[in-house]
C-alpha cells in the first residue's frame, strides 16, 4: 500500500490531488506534492466564493500529521484568485488556515496530545516547536468557541421561534 492511497483514504480534499510522495531520509520527512484538480477554481479567502486563477505563488510547506516518526509535509503552490468582489486574493485551502504552517489535521492532533502531555513534551515528541503546539491549542479553542456560539445562536433562534 502506498502513502498516497492512505492519504486519500483518511484525508481527501475535494478539488485537490495528492500527486507524488517522496522520502527525504536526511531530513527524516516525507514530502507530498499536492495540486489543484484541472479546471477547478480556487476559493477566495475574502468571501469564500470560487474565482478564476490569477497566478500561482511559490511552493508552501504545510506540516501534516507525523507518520511512523517521519514529519509529513504537504507541498503546494497556492493560487491567487481574481475575485469580482475582493480583487486578487490568495485562495483558501481546506487543509490550512491563514498563514499557519500546520495543517488543520496536525493542529487537532497536537492539541489532542497537549491535553495529555506537557506542551513542551508534545513539541518534542512530534519534532515541532512549543509555539506550534500553542498555535494548535489556540486554533482548537477558537474553533470550539465558534461552535459553542453557533450552537447557542441556534438554540436562541429555536427558543424565539417556539415562543412566537
Ligand atoms: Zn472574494
Amino acid at each position: 500500500m502506498q502513502l498516497i492511497t492512505l492519504l486519500n483514504h483518511c484525508q481527501r480534499f475535494p478539488g485537490f490531488v495528492y500527486e507524488k510522495a517522496r522520502l527525504c531520509a536526511q531530513a527524516n520527512s516525507i514530502e507530498v506534492e499536492v495540486r489543484s484538480r484541472r479546471n477547478s477554481r480556487g476559493i477566495c479567502s475574502g468571501c469564500q466564493r470560487p474565482g478564476p486563477t490569477y497566478d500561482h505563488l511559490p511552493q508552501r510547506r504545510f506540516e501534516f500529521v507525523p507518520f511512523w516518526g517521519f514529519m509529513v509535509l504537504l507541498l503546494y503552490c497556492m493560487r491567487r484568485v481574481s475575485c469580482q468582489r475582493c480583487g486578487v486574493k490568495v485562495e483558501e485551502v481546506p487543509w490550512g488556515t491563514g498563514k499557519h504552517t500546520l495543517c488543520k489535521a496536525c493542529m487537532l492532533y497536537l492539541a489532542h496530545c497537549a491535553r495529555k502531555l506537557f506542551w513542551k513534551e508534545t513539541a518534542q515528541s512530534f519534532h515541532t516547536s512549543w509555539e506550534k503546539v500553542v498555535q494548535s491549542v489556540e486554533y482548537v479553542v477558537q474553533w470550539g468557541w465558534s461552535t459553542v456560539n453557533w450552537a447557542r445562536s441556534a438554540q436562541l433562534a429555536s427558543t424565539k421561534s417556539s415562543t412566537c
